[in-house]
């Protein structure tokens, strides 16, 4: 009876949360923030009431959260979570399957195959894809190219699992000079090297220059980029993918959030020849509104991703005619991500994917125009859901960023591109309505003219 009190309280205690998100500042207050001494306790010696645990986290932890559950955060491309994911989160986790292995697991397992099936068709990828439900776009990068290095060095007779790259023939890696840092950091753990890539110069969105890419020979990872974190910039990936065609040359694309330009008619022309590639790496926690964390690692080949990732033990029950989910992550134990995307997918449909991903963009253009209406300066064409506004100097850009984040209508962040202070504004959230646009731009105008001079 306690353990079913305390899940209720766990479930109201969340949904007041909810709730209140529309009338709190987006940004916790500097109180909230002091608040969170009182977890500063020492270790309990012994049991308490799990009641009371559940009360100090609720009174000290949501008010020193981030309303990025709400409908007027507008930072880091990351998107809240649609309400039937979280409550698919929440029961699934009362399952607490650790879906590694089919047989064990074989109600998440398989809800993983049919979420990819899915996710495949949407993103207008090749059906046969192989993938791995990761963390998050870093780890979907990693293990996509993990991939990339087996295969690119298998060709060459070279088993870079099991002996390692000392020795290895060299790789070559081109990447654009924009790549997002996650890339260059996969390339390092790989062993590859943060920077020992061939940068390839881009232009004033960010998009790699087609006629400044190298003729690539011998073992070559060719890292593209749809969807520029800044801009929402796609490179050129069809004509890459052509061009390299027939060198052996093996074409990742990071589409964190850029791949589900995909799903949306209107914007699906910048994904243009995207399918020629060889693996694609992409958040579901990030535009598909899903609940951290979930990120997708998809690969042409499953083979290559396979041999990257499977592991087998004598203790571990692996069943050869149905796929187990830690073949193809760097994971082992983990938890059911395939249930939320699944959920959000069977929710929504193509169609409600397509209005999300559409509404989302419309509402970065009325941003753009409003803000630049106001007097601000937009840094970026804006193709997607980000949008680059600067109000003047870095100096002052950078006060009016602050301002609008204490004042707690909205929260954007602030970036620096090609040089320009600049608040970005993204624009991915499920809850974002045309009104929630207004009220917030009306409240960075107003704010802006509070710290800028008169004019
Ligand atoms: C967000 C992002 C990443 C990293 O994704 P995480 O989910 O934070 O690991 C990588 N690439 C791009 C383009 C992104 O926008």
């Amino acid at each position: 009876m306690a353990t079913n009190d305390l899940l209720r309280d766990a479930a109201e205690r969340a949904i007041r949360y909810l709730e209140g998100l529309d009338a709190r500042g987006v940004a916790p207050t500097p109180a909230a923030i002091s608040g969170l001494e009182r977890f500063d306790e020492p270790l309990p010696a012994g049991p308490s009431d799990p009641a009371a645990t559940l009360r100090l986290l609720d009174e000290v932890g949501s008010p020193a959260t981030t309303a990025m559950a709400g409908a007027r955060f507008f930072g880091f491309v990351i998107g809240g979570s649609l309400p039937v994911t979280l409550a698919s989160n929440w029961l699934a986790g009362a399952w607490d399957q650790n879906t590694g292995l089919y047989r064990p697991t074989p109600g998440t397992a398989h809800l993983e195959q049919v979420a990819l099936r899915w996710l495949l068709e949407i993103l207008r990828l090749p059906p046969g894809c192989g993938a791995g439900f990761v963390t998050g776009a870093t780890v979907a990068n990693f293990t996509a190219l993990a991939a990339a290095r087996h295969a690119v060095l298998a060709r060459g007779g070279w088993n870079v699992e099991a002996d390692g790259l000392f020795g290895a023939p060299p790789i070559t890696v081109v990447i654009g000079s924009e790549a997002h840092p996650s890339v260059t950091k996969s390339l390092g753990l790989l062993g590859l090297g943060r920077t020992r890539v061939v940068a390839v110069p881009v232009d004033g969105q960010g998009r790699l220059r087609a006629e400044a890419f190298p003729d690539v020979v011998g073992p070559t990872i060719v890292c593209l980029q749809a969807g520029n974190v800044n801009t929402g910039a796609f490179d050129p990936i069809g004509a890459i993918c052509r061009r390299v065609e027939g060198t052996g040359a093996w074409v990742h694309v990071d589409g964190a959030f850029g791949l589900w330009a995909a799903a949306a008619p209107s914007r699906a022309h910048l994904t243009a020849g995207i399918e020629r590639a060889d693996s694609w790496a992409t958040d579901a926690h990030k535009w598909l509104n899903v609940p951290y964390d979930c990120g997708l690692a998809l690969v042409r080949d499953p083979h290559a991703l396979k041999a990257a990732m499977a592991i087998t033990a004598e203790y571990l029950p692996t069943q050869n005619d149905q796929r187990n989910p830690a073949d193809f992550t760097p994971e082992l134990s983990r938890r059911a991500r395939g249930v939320e995307v699944w959920a959000a997918l069977r929710a929504l449909g193509r169609e409600g994917v397509a209005e999300l991903i559409e509404r989302n963009c419309a509402q970065a253009r009325r941003f753009a125009e409003r803000l630049a209406a106001a007097g601000g300066e937009i840094l970026n064409e804006v193709v997607l859901n980000q949008v680059l506004v600067a109000f003047g100097d870095a100096a002052t850009t950078k006060r009016v960023i602050e301002a609008i984040q204490a004042e707690g209508t909205c929260w954007a962040g602030i970036t620096v591109w090609q040089g320009r202070t600049a608040m970005r504004i993204s624009v991915s959230s499920w809850a974002t309505t045309d009104a929630d646009v207004d009220r917030s731009v009306e409240a960075m105008i107003r704010v802006a003219r509070g710290v800028l001079p008169p004019r």
